[in-house]
């Protein structure tokens, strides 16, 4: 606003005050948004989201839409949850902001930390607050080669992670994922982190997995570790970091053999094990943690998204008594932190997120309840003529969509399969979110068996209409 224009109106809550068309200018001239086309967007006009209840959020043309990603994998308990506004809103009458710097603390930030002690598995007795997932894991990498140096072994420098891996946008974060189209962008990865294939049974259907069973093949893919391990030296690997299964890499849900046998080489070679469970955290899998579905036991766990349910942002790392054992009795000051490390309203909100997931039991039922049931619907799409591969754990599920299901043949690049699927989706309002030509779902935990059998009515819908237009497009095998 240059000094000589008008003041703006002081808008507030819930914001009404202007159509969709008049949003739409203001957003185009002032706002560049997260891993957007700009210029796109612009020409096409992005979506007003203006309010949600439970499962749903509605945008200024007053469309209901069945939010079946939960905002951005976040909102678990779902929108609306009074628990949370009223912590949110008590914390910031009483105390909106003190910091934990200077030996100092809020009673949200330690009540948070214990209380999270308490949840996690039990090598875990202590955690480090940041203000997302991508601090979270940058964290990592500075407790990681911390830790190494205090051991005497500053050498170990290496973190080993996985294509196609998300680990968060900052220059470490982004360093530590494995999504080419990042690094491509600014000259990533930064020195000493390194990648290996992931355990994408899909993704490697003609290759590496050709002839081999799913299980079989997680033995193979965790194997990959081990010789980047023994490729760079064991002296100097410092850590290995995964989700428990890879969420915006298109939820690859692992082989069953996979974690357990790349838990075996990280301890025969002396590596900690990083688990991101940014995604997998707070009972998306059906257990708290995806490392207890999946059977490893982490050095350290990174969380964010979920322990808020994203009504504000909030990370984390659970730091393992193995490590910070020795950071704490051997490490002296780290020189580490965030202003908004242990934020007390952040906090205040986390602890009432966890009575909600805990009161309604929320883990429990994906594991018992909603998770059973959401495969049972979901194995029903194999029989589109357009779906190769269904996969699921908790309440995080993949389509794949092909263009021959027998031949398993993908569809031309060039056609982005997913993103004309992803369009009929929101069309018909549904939130569905495509990675390449696989189709994505992860709602919120206390989605109902109601809910989830209209969410599959609005999938298949979207995947009949995109079949309909692939069929008069000429894109299907003949
Ligand atoms: C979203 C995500 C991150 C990054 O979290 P931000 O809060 O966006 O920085 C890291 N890891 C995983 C697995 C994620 O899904």
């Amino acid at each position: 606003m240059s000094a000589d224009s008008p003041p703006l109106r002081t808008e507030q809550p819930p914001f009404t005050g202007r159509t969709t068309k008049e949003w739409q200018a203001a957003d185009a001239a002032h706002f560049l948004h997260p891993f957007t086309d700009h210029q796109a967007l612009a020409t096409k006009g992005v979506r007003v989201i203006t309010r949600g209840e439970g499962v749903y959020v509605w945008d200024s043309d007053g469309q209901r839409i069945l939010d079946a990603m939960s905002g951005l994998w976040c909102v678990n308990v779902g929108y609306g949850q009074e628990a949370l506004i009223e912590a949110a809103t008590q914390q910031m009458r009483t105390l909106p902001y003190y910091n934990a710097f200077f030996q100092t603390t809020t009673p949200a930030a330690t009540a948070l930390a214990e209380r999270l002690a308490a949840r996690t598995p039990a090598q875990f007795r202590h955690v480090f607050f940041c203000g997302s997932g991508s601090e979270a894991n940058d964290t990592v990498i500075r407790l990681v080669r911390r830790y190494w140096d205090v051991m005497g072994q500053a050498q170990r420098k290496v973190i080993v992670s996985r294509l196609n891996a998300y680990h968060g946008s900052t220059m470490a974060a982004a360093s530590l994922g494995g999504m080419a189209a990042m690094h491509a962008q600014g000259d990533l990865p930064i020195p000493g982190i390194v990648h290996i294939d992931q355990p994408h049974y899909w993704a490697h259907r003609e290759g590496a997995a050709k002839d081999l069973g799913r299980e079989e093949f997680g033995l193979l893919a965790a194997h990959w570790l081990e010789e980047k391990i023994l490729a760079i030296g064991a002296d100097k690997v410092a850590a290995f970091i995964g989700e428990p299964v890879q969420g915006a890499g298109g939820v690859i849900v692992p082989p069953s053999t996979y974690w357990p046998e790349i838990q075996r080489i990280c301890d025969r070679h002396g590596i900690l094990l990083v688990s991101d469970e940014v995604v997998c955290g707070f009972g998306r899998t059906g257990r708290w943690w995806g490392c207890e579905a999946f059977g490893s036991k982490p050095d350290l766990i990174t969380f964010a998204k979920g322990v808020t349910s994203g009504y504000v942002p909030l990370g984390g790392v659970m730091v393992g008594e193995r490590m910070a054992r020795v950071l704490i009795e051997q490490g002296g000051e780290f020189e580490h932190g965030y202003t908004y490390s242990g934020h007390p309203v952040a906090c205040a909100v986390g602890l009432a997120n966890l009575d909600v997931i805990e009161r309604q039991d929320l883990v429990t039922r994906v594991r018992e309840d909603t998770g059973p049931y959401l495969a049972q619907q979901l194995a029903q799409l194999m029989e589109h003529p357009m779906v190769g591969e269904v996969q699921s754990c908790g309440l995080m599920a993949a389509v794949q969509l092909c263009r021959n299901v027998p031949l398993r043949e993908a569809f031309a690049p060039e056609i982005a399969i997913g993103m004309v699927c992803r369009k009929h989706c929101f069309d018909n309002g549904l939130v569905m979110r495509a990675v390449g030509d696989r189709m994505i779902v992860a709602p919120p935990l206390v989605i109902t068996r109601a809910q989830i059998d209209e969410m599959f009515g609005l999938v298949r819908q979207a995947l009949d209409r995109t079949h309909a237009e692939a069929h008069a497009a000429g894109w299907l095998a003949r």
